[in-house]
C-alpha cells in the first residue's frame, strides 16, 4: 500500500528532509516538509505504511470543530487545555500542551482541507465534554500521502532506518538498511525521527515499564524502540517513562476478532468487577488508570458487566463502543438475571448479586457511590441501575497498545539532549516523543499529537538551512 504516494526503489543519496517512519506522525511531516518547498523522503522499515496508526480506533481529540458545533457541544481551548493538565496530573509539559492546543484547531482545518472526514464525536477517557472525533486512519493517510506525492515526495518501504549520522556536532543523515540487505547512508539537511513507540518490544518494556508484565500487547509490528534508541545513542533525553500504562478492555486472551482496541462498556453505563465478583474502581476514571487497577486484581482478568441499557448504546462506528460485534463473535457471556451470570462467570455464590444490588440501591436512593463514581466518563453521564434484562459479561484485561513516554523535544519539535540542549538538526514527534501526556492520557491524544506535532515538525525541519539547490 503506497496511496497514491510514488513509490521509490533506487535509495537516494541526498534529501532535504528524511522522514522515519509511516505512521500520521511521519505522513504529516512528510506533506507539511513538502508543502514548505523541500525534497522530502520518507523511510517505512515494513512493507506496509501506517504503523500503530492504521491499527488505532482512530479517534483524535479536538475542540471547537465543526463536528462539536454541529451536534452543540459546547468546547473551547481552554477547556482542552484544563482537561489535559487534570489527566496528566499536571506532570506534563506544559508548553507541548500549549503547543497542542495553539495548534489543534489549525491542524483539523489542514487535515480537513486535504480530505479528512470524522464521523460522529464522542466522549472519552479525560474528556469534561465529548472531544473523539473518529475517522478512518488509512483513508487519512492517503489522503496526506497522495497530496505529497503531488509535490514531490518519496516513499521507501522495507528500508530500515539503523543508525543516526552525526558529523561537527549536527545530524547529516541516517545509515540505513537497503531492502535487498546491506547499508547505505543517506544525507540530509535535517531528520525526523517518526518512528512510533516500543509497544512492540518486550525488553524495553522491561526495562522502563515492568508493571506492564501481564498485560498484552498491540500496536504496529515495526513500532520497537528504534527510533529512541537511535537518538539515545546521541544523548537524547528520555522522559515519561514512569507513566507507560496499559489500556482497559480488551478481549482477555488472543481473539480473532480482537483488533487490539477492547471495548468500554463502563463509559456507557457498565461496571466493571474482578473475578470475586467486586467492583475494584470508579469506572469512569481514564482507561489508563482502570487498566493499572485492573493488573493489580487476582488472576488478572476482570468483567465489563453490561445491561439491555448499555447494550443499546453499541455503534459499529466506534470499535470501542462496538457491544454487539463483540457479542455476534461470541465474546461476551450473557444470561437472564444476574445470579446466571454469576454462576455463568465462576463467581463466589452471592457475590456478583450483592455488587449489582448495592450498585443499584444507592443509585436509587441517590447516596454516594462505594467507588465514588459520579459520571460514567470524565464529566459526561449519569450512572444509572443495571436492572434490564438480558445481562452480558465481557471479559476484560490491560493491554499496552502505545508507550507514551520518549524523546525530549522542545516546542519546534528539535530533539532535546540530556541537558536540555538541541541535537541539531534531529526533530521528532508522534509516539516516539515523551513530556506531553504526563501520568494520564485522554483518549484522541495520542493520533491528535501525531498530526499536530507531526505537522509542525516537518514545518520546522523543512525551515533548516539548506544544502541543496532543486
Ligand atoms: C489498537 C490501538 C488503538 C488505538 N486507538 C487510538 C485512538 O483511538 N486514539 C489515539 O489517539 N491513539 C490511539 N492509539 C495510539 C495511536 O494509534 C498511536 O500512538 C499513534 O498512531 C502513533 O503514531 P506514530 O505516527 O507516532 O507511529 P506509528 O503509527 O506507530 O508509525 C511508526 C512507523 O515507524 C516505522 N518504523 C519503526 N522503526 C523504524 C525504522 N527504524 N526505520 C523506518 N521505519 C520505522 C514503523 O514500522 C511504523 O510504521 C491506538 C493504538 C492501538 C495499537
Amino acid at each position: 500500500m503506497t496511496a497514491g504516494l510514488p513509490l521509490e526503489r533506487e535509495l537516494p543519496d541526498r534529501v532535504g528532509v528524511l522522514v522515519l517512519g509511516s505512521g500520521l506522525a511521519g505522513c504529516a511531516a512528510l506533506l507539511a516538509a513538502a508543502e514548505a518547498g523541500q525534497y522530502a523522503v520518507m523511510l517505512e522499515k515494513t512493507g506496509e505504511i501506517g504503523g500503530s496508526t492504521v491499527r488505532s480506533a482512530g479517534l483524535s481529540a479536538f475542540a471547537g470543530t465543526d463536528e462539536q458545533a454541529e451536534q452543540g457541544i459546547a468546547d473551547s481551548v481552554e477547556l482542552l487545555r484544563k482537561d489535559l493538565l487534570e489527566t496528566g496530573r499536571h506532570r506534563c509539559d506544559e508548553t507541548l500542551v500549549d503547543l497542542y492546543c495553539e495548534h489543534q484547531l489549525d491542524t483539523y482545518r489542514w487535515l480537513t482541507g486535504h480530505g479528512v472526514r470524522y464521523g460522529e464525536v464522542h466522549a472519552a477517557s479525560g474528556q469534561s465534554v465529548p472531544r473523539s472525533h473518529p475517522t478512518d486512519t488509512t483513508g487519512m493517510l492517503h489522503h496526506l500521502l497522495k497530496a505529497a506525492g503531488l509535490l514531490g515526495a518519496r516513499l521507501l518501504l522495507d528500508t530500515k532506518a539503523e543508525r543516526l549520522v552525526r558529523e561537527g556536532g549536527r545530524v547529516v543523515g541516517v545509515d540505513v538498511e537497503a531492502p535487498g540487505g546491506g547499508r547505505h547512508r543517506i544525507l540530509a539537511d535535517a531528520v525526523v525521527v517518526a518512528t512510533g513507540g516500543f509497544s512492540q518490544n518486550p525488553e524495553l518494556l522491561a526495562r522502563f515499564a515492568p508493571q506492564m508484565e501481564h498485560a498484552l500487547r498491540a500496536g504496529g509490528e515495526g513500532c520497537q524502540g528504534d527510533g529512541l534508541l537511535m537518538a539515545w545513542q546521541l544523548g537524547a533525553g528520555v522522559i515519561d517513562t514512569p507513566y507507560v500504562k496499559g489500556t482497559y478492555g480488551i478481549y482477555h486472551e488472543p481473539h480473532p476478532d480482537e483488533d487490539g482496541t477492547g471495548i468500554l462498556a463502563v463509559y456507557k453505563g457498565a461496571i466493571a468487577v474482578n473475578r470475586e465478583g467486586r467492583r475494584f474502581v470508579d469506572e469512569s476514571l481514564p482507561y489508563k488508570e482502570i487498566g493499572d487497577a485492573a493488573l493489580a486484581q487476582p488472576g488478572v482478568t476482570t468483567w465489563q458487566i453490561l445491561d439491555a441499557q448499555v447494550m443499546a448504546q453499541t455503534n459499529d462506528e466506534v470499535p470501542i463502543y462496538e457491544f454487539a460485534g463483540r457479542e455476534r463473535a461470541g465474546m461476551l457471556v450473557t444470561a437472564d438475571t444476574i445470579e446466571e451470570l454469576e454462576e455463568r462467570l465462576g463467581m463466589p455464590e452471592g457475590s456478583l448479586v450483592a455488587t449489582v444490588e448495592d450498585y443499584n440501591g444507592r443509585i436509587a436512593a441517590g447516596d454516594a457511590d462505594a467507588l465514588g463514581r459520579t459520571h460514567l466518563s470524565g464529566g459526561v453521564g449519569a450512572p444509572f441501575a443495571l436492572d434490564q434484562p438480558p445481562f452480558h459479561a465481557h471479559p476484560s484485561g490491560t493491554v499496552v497498545l502505545a508507550t507514551y513516554c520518549g524523546l525530549t523535544v522542545d516546542t519546534d519539535l528539535r530533539v532535546l539532549d540530556v541537558f536540555g540542549q538541541p541535537i541539531e538538526r534531529l526533530y521528532a514527534a508522534g509516539e516516539v516523543i515523551g513530556g506531553f501526556h504526563g501520568a494520564g492520557y485522554m483518549t484522541g491524544t495520542s493520533i491528535g499529537k501525531s498530526g499536530i506535532f507531526g505537522r509542525l515538525a516537518g514545518t520546522r525541519a523543512a525551515a533548516e538551512e539548506s544544502e541543496l539547490e532543486w
